[in-house]
Order: structure tokens, then C-alpha cells, then sequence
């Protein structure tokens, strides 16, 4: 990661320490976008349905930073059992080499076990047709696509800095982390700020390095 962006990152976590209304914000500014996707979406005939979930097979799905907080907070909804069992799987998962022909490990019974949060990448990829999904074909995406790039490219245009790094940041799924003493899931922004997103109240915790710049 580029120092400029680190320094952004590290700076919005220390905003939010201060102000922890403004990480609320956030998080309902990017539900706002995801809200807007989805009814644009949803307008379309596709062949994508509950169930099918060929194109949550053989890669790492990354999210940009406040998609994955919102993605995090649908984790952290889950009971305490799933939870430890989901980040079981997520460490096998970040072991195995060759990711081509392995399952997403938030995939679970052929459901996305975080659905409604889930970043833009999964949320947009739609398909007319099932059969080309499923033997790996590629095919051209349809034009909504650029549509719904187009509502992102706008909305976070209004956003200022620091807080527009965190949308033009995007990082592995596999970089949530899980506290094994609470059993929650978590992002570490930067050492900074600890990010337990959660339903009711979002939880932040200063990191190792906010007396540093908290003085
Ligand atoms: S995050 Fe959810 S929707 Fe996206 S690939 Fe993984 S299981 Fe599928």
C-alpha cells in the first residue's frame, strides 16, 4: 500500500476515534449505494437466483473499506458458533495455494453467509445465462454494470479526504480480522482503529499506534 494512502487511512481511523458518529456515516452512506445498486439491478431479467452460486467459485473477492465493514457487520449478526466457524474456514482458506477451483469461504450450503453486505464485485456480477457461469466461459457483462459504476463514481465524488481513500481502497476479504477473545469480527484500519461493526452499535477501539497521534 502507497505511504499517501496508509497516511489517509490511518488518518480517517483517528477521525473516528474522535467522532465515532462520523464512521456511522459511513457506513450508511455506502448502504445508500448498495441500496441504489440493487433496485437498478433489480429491474433486470437475469438468470441469477438464490441458490446458484457459480460465481462465488476459485477467487479472492476484495471490497473496497467500507463495503467490507458493511460486510463485516452482516458477519458479526451471525451466532457466536458460526462465527468461530467461519474464521476457521477463512484460515484454510487463506493456506491453500492455488484458489482456482475453491469455494469463497464465506459460501456456505450455496449461500453467501453475509449477502446483504456483500461488496459490489459479488453484488453486480449477474449473468443472462446460467450454463456459461457454469463452465467457466467468459461472456460479456452486461451493460448495467456501467451503470451502477456510474452511481458509485457519483456518490463518492461527494465524499472528501480522507474518508474518499477509504472508497478507492480495495482489500481482500481475507483481510477481516476475528477476535478470538470476543469472537467477533473485525478490520484493523491501519493499527490505528480497531472496526468491530456491529447491528446495533458499532464498536471502535484504538489501535496500537492511535497514542501517537491522539496527543
Ligand atoms: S462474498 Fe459472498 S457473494 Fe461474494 S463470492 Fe463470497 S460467498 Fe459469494
Amino acid at each position: 500500500m502507497e505511504k499517501e494512502v496508509l497516511h489517509q487511512i490511518v488518518l480517517s481511523g483517528i477521525y473516528f476515534l474522535q467522532e465515532e458518529s462520523l464512521l456511522e456515516e459511513l457506513l450508511e452512506f455506502q448502504e445508500n449505494i448498495n441500496r441504489k445498486i440493487d433496485s437498478l439491478f433489480k429491474k433486470e431479467n437475469f438468470a441469477c437466483e438464490k441458490g446458484c452460486f457459480f460465481c462465488c467459485i476459485g477467487w479472492e473477492v476484495k471490497g473496497i473499506i467500507p463495503e467490507v465493514l458493511l460486510f463485516i457487520r452482516e458477519l458479526n449478526a451471525l451466532e457466536e458458533k458460526k462465527r468461530v466457524k467461519i474464521y476457521e474456514k477463512l484460515q484454510e482458506y487463506k493456506d491453500i495455494p492455488n484458489k482456482e477451483n475453491i469455494p469463497c469461504p464465506f459460501l456456505e450450503s450455496g449461500l453467501c453467509v453475509a449477502y446483504s453486505g456483500r461488496p459490489f464485485v459479488c453484488r453486480t456480477y449477474s449473468s443472462y445465462d446460467k450454463a456459461l457461469c457454469e463452465k467457466k466461459e467468459t461472456f460479456q457483462f452486461p451493460d448495467i454494470i456501467g451503470k451502477a459504476l456510474d452511481i458509485v463514481k457519483e456518490e463518492v465524488s461527494l465524499v472528501e479526504s480522507p474518508f474518499n481513500t477509504l472508497f478507492e481502497t480495495k482489500i481482500p476479504l481475507t483481510q477481516i480480522s476475528f477476535d478470538k477473545t470476543n469472537k467477533y469480527f473485525y478490520l484493523n484500519l491501519g493499527e490505528t482503529a480497531y472496526i468491530y461493526p456491529l447491528k446495533n452499535k458499532t464498536n471502535i477501539q484504538a489501535g496500537l499506534y492511535s497514542q501517537k497521534y491522539l496527543r
